[in-house]
């Protein structure tokens, strides 16, 4: 990234982005997040460049491998990390030794992006089709921050005839770096952190408890901090969701409860998340799979990925003003989209396809001349 990249957001920036489409609906969202990036560069005058590589089934079907040195390269040498979906039926034999999701595993680890931010802020217009009462859902605004390369996702596994196990581990410095990043967020927001873990029966969670508990009289005393266990944690989110500012917790807890969170939304189709680290680099891509029952249909909602984009403009390239307009123009939208279902995402009950919402966007992002998906992947 140009150094001018982090500090002035109106000043030109030039930034390097590298584009991991994957599989299922993953090629069709990222498409369309591609295309508002470049609607954004257009308008306020930044040079994105775009590098494709492959990951996930793609990279297995094309090199035998889930993530291949080549995209590990264009990763390590761009500012930030687009990513769609990966996985699938024609992947998931359990026998398998090469599964996509290794890949993504294996990319946040060589990435070092240990702080999964899930925001959570239903859309006035979305409301209606949540299975949850509007009324429990008017004006939530949670954030979870999720660990992701720790715990059991990563820990030593084995499979035995008559057992199985996959080994949940965590250290004090693994804790202590996600929980930082938890309470600096929580400052910027309400000043409220939940932390969440199963105490009272599993050891990690008692070393997780222990050292939230100390980074927070340490460090962070000005923010309040609660301790919530993980299955009242699942009640309570659906219950009383507008009471969270942010949630932190670990790697298998988190995935858990932020698909249940994406249910306040409404749908699967609206959620982004960034993944980072130590630095501004950081791996950005909607929290859905790669959707295979309606890949290929041109059908798919293009708004999580397009608003990871937005996640990307602001926490890697510190282009504060446009991720606003992203975040604006996408809520433009759904509000149009409230009383015409042509303009409305087929997952929240419209007739829209990935093309309508995607032009729709880049059209309120005041740069419709080059009508997507017209715009190629690569400059
Ligand atoms: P999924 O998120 O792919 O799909 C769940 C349901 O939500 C499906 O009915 C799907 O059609 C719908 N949906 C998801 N995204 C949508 C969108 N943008 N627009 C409209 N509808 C959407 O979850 P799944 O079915 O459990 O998993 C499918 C595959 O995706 C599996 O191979 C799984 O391993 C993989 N997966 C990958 C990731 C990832 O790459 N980060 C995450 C979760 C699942």
């Amino acid at each position: 990234m140009s150094p001018d990249a982090t500090h002035a957001p109106s000043s030109p920036c030039r930034a390097r982005i590298a584009v991991l489409p994957g599989d299922g609906i993953g090629p069709e969202v990222t498409a369309a997040a591609v295309a508002a990036l470049r609607a954004v560069g257009r308008r306020f005058g930044h040079a994105f460049a775009f590098d494709e590589a492959l990951i996930g089934g793609a990279a297995i079907d094309a090199s035998d491998e889930a993530l291949p040195a080549a995209t590990v390269a264009a990763c390590e040498g761009a500012d930030a990390v687009l990513l769609g979906a990966v996985g699938g039926p024609k992947w998931s034999d359990p026998k398998a030794a090469l599964r996509p999701e290794q890949g993504l595993l294996a990319l946040r680890r060589a990435l070092g992006v240990y702080a999964n931010l899930r925001p959570v802020r239903p859309h006035p217009a979305t409301l209606a089709h949540s299975a949850i009462k509007a009324e429990v859902l008017a004006g939530v605004d949670l954030i979870v921050v999720r660990e992701l390369t720790g715990g059991s996702y990563f820990g030593r596994k084995e499979r035995h005839a008559d057992r199985a196990l996959d080994v949940c581990e965590y250290s004090v410095a693994e804790i202590e770096r996600v929980a930082r990043h938890a309470f600096r967020l929580a400052r910027t927001r309400r000043g409220r952190l939940t932390s969440v873990d199963k105490a009272n029966v599993l050891e990690t969670s008692r070393l997780w408890r222990e050292v939230v508990t100390r980074v927070h009289r340490d460090e962070f005393p000005d923010v309040v901090l609660e301790h919530q266990l993980v299955d009242s944690m699942a009640m309570h989110l659906i219950a009383r969701p507008r009471d969270y500012d942010v949630v932190l917790t670990e790697n298998l807890f988190g995935d858990i409860l932020t698909d249940e969170a994406a249910m306040l939304a409404g749908s699967m189709g609206l959620l982004p998340s960034a993944a980072l680290g130590d630095g501004t680099r950081g791996l950005y891509e909607p929290i859905h799979g790669s959707a295979p029952d309606i890949a290929g249909k041109g059908i798919a909602n293009p708004i999580a990925a397009i608003l990871s984009a937005a996640l990307l403009l602001r926490h890697s390239l510190g282009l504060h003003r446009e991720a606003e307009a992203v975040e604006a123009a996408v809520s433009a939208v759904l509000d149009a989209g409230a009383g015409d279902a042509r303009l409305r995402p087929r997952d929240l009950g419209g007739s829209a396809s990935t093309l309508d919402l995607a032009q729709a966007v880049i059209a309120r992002l005041g740069d419709a001349s080059k009508p997507y998906p017209a715009v190629a992947l690569r400059d």
